[in-house]
């Protein structure tokens, strides 16, 4: 998939069963010849803001530079636990060039060579001892099977987050709830819909309409990254009049990455039916756009206009479709005489002298407390190397037959059995 993971910063990791995040920062500072602008400080301030544990790399083959002093000092105001990690001490001998980072005064530091992976262990150790209590998932078994479902509207800047998030609150049919954090500064908006409950979330990340945007782009997906976790469905706005970006794919591709569900909505529509309004002409802008976002064919495209308000009815329509689709069930003797059938069809093709053997499937139960359950599936085969990509689309074709799943990606977890 064309640059999907590319400008990845951020990484999901477990210490035993310990979940935590790696924020890389790696954006500070970066263009800046060493200099310390105003830019580079709100950069610093907002990963200081969002971590719970910092880890401060410093080059020790370049040795300790004003810039380094300079984060230093902004990093000793945060009460944060801090680990100074003292880069590119490849040898034993390099030993004596991490002794002049004593001057910045932080009581622990550690002497590593990521490249040749020295001092990690320790450190690890030390984040071990460091990270907070995790904090467990709010959708654990027994939450409310009413429970609002969470909607993160993701996209580049400038696409129509703001106006289209705005013309969501303020359409009649929206009743924003009165009590405390619900202002339209507030993180997560909750409100509710013909009686259905929502929650915007991180609508902080959205800026305000018409203000200039100074942070860089890393911060933007960093933005995405987090919400699109959070969500129960997202929602990507991509400029219709624009057409779909580099940086459009590469939001789609870490929503298809995590398995969320996903609506995209292509905004601006008022423009594009300015210059025409035949049926046929929309129908072949919409296809060209949708087109363009191939690796992520389960998610539905709507024209929609943050502007006139055009389409919001079919977007929450959309959304509930998604929620009353989620739940669907594909019973063990339907799915099995489907699996058959399909097999029959069209027999899956040889692979280094072997062919897939589907023997058995089974869609397990749903974890309870998930608003929207992602549909996974269960297939029992002879080998679980040999199903391939095409193949793997064939099937999730096949299932959507008798279940279309709109919206929801499909998981197959294949298992081998001899
Ligand atoms: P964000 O950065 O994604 O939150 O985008 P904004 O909501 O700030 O919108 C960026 C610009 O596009 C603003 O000038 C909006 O007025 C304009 N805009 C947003 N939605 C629409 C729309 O549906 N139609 C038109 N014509 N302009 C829009």
């Amino acid at each position: 998939m064309p640059g999907v993971t590319r400008d990845r910063i951020t990484s999901q990791c477990k210490l035993g069963n310990y979940p935590f995040e790696i924020i890389d920062t790696g954006g500070i500072g970066a263009n800046v010849d060493a200099s310390f602008t105003e830019q580079v400080r709100a950069e610093v301030e907002i990963a200081l803001g969002s971590a719970d544990v910092l880890l401060f790399v410093v080059d020790g083959q370049d040795g300790l530079t004003p810039l380094d002093q300079e984060l230093a000092r902004l990093m000793r105001r945060t009460a944060k636990p801090l680990l100074l990690a003292i880069n590119k001490i490849d040898v034993d001998q390099h030993g004596p060039r991490a002794a002049e980072f004593s001057q910045l005064g932080f009581s622990e530091s550690i002497a590593i060579s990521a490249e040749h992976n020295r001092g990690i262990l320790p450190l690890v150790a030390w984040l071990e001892r460091m990270l907070p209590a995790p904090i467990f998932d709010e959708a654990g078994p027994g939450s409310d099977p009413a429970s609002p479902i969470k909607i993160a509207i993701v996209g580049r800047p400038n696409v129509g987050k703001s106006s289209l998030t705005n013309a969501i609150l303020n359409d009649d049919r929206t009743l924003v709830s009165p009590i405390s954090g619900t202002t339209r500064d507030a993180i997560d908006i909750p409100y509710e819909r013909h009686g259905q409950h929502y929650v915007l979330i991180d609508t902080a990340g959205i800026r305000p309409r018409g203000k200039v945007d100074n942070s860089v782009e890393v911060f933007s997906v960093m933005r995405s990254e987090t919400s699109i976790r959070r969500a129960d469905i997202c929602c990507l706005v991509i400029d219709a009049e624009q057409g779909v970006t580099a940086q459009d794919k590469r939001i789609a591709g870490m929503i298809q990455e995590e398995n969320k569900p996903c609506i995209v909505a292509f905004n601006k529509w008022d423009l594009i039916k300015d210059r025409t309004d035949s049926k046929e002409e929309l129908k072949e802008v919409l296809d060209g756009l949708r087109e363009e976002l191939f690796f992520i064919p389960y998610a539905p495209s709507m024209l929609v206009s943050a502007k006139t308000g055009a389409e919001l009815t079919r977007l929450f329509k959309t959304i509930e479709r998604i929620r009353s689709e989620s739940q669907f069930r594909i019973g063990t003797g339907v799915l099995n005489r489907l699996l058959a059938e399909a097999v029959a069809l069209h027999p899956p093709a040889m692979k280094s002298g072997k062919r897939l053997k589907v023997l058995f499937g089974t869609q397990p139960d749903r974890p309870h407390g998930k608003v929207i359950p992602i549909p996974e599936f269960v297939l029992f085969v002879n080998d679980d190397g040999l199903l391939d990509q095409s193949y793997h689309r064939y099937l999730d074709s096949k299932l959507r037959e008798k279940a279309p799943y709109t919206g929801l990606p499909i998981l197959l977890h294949l298992r081998a059995r001899a």
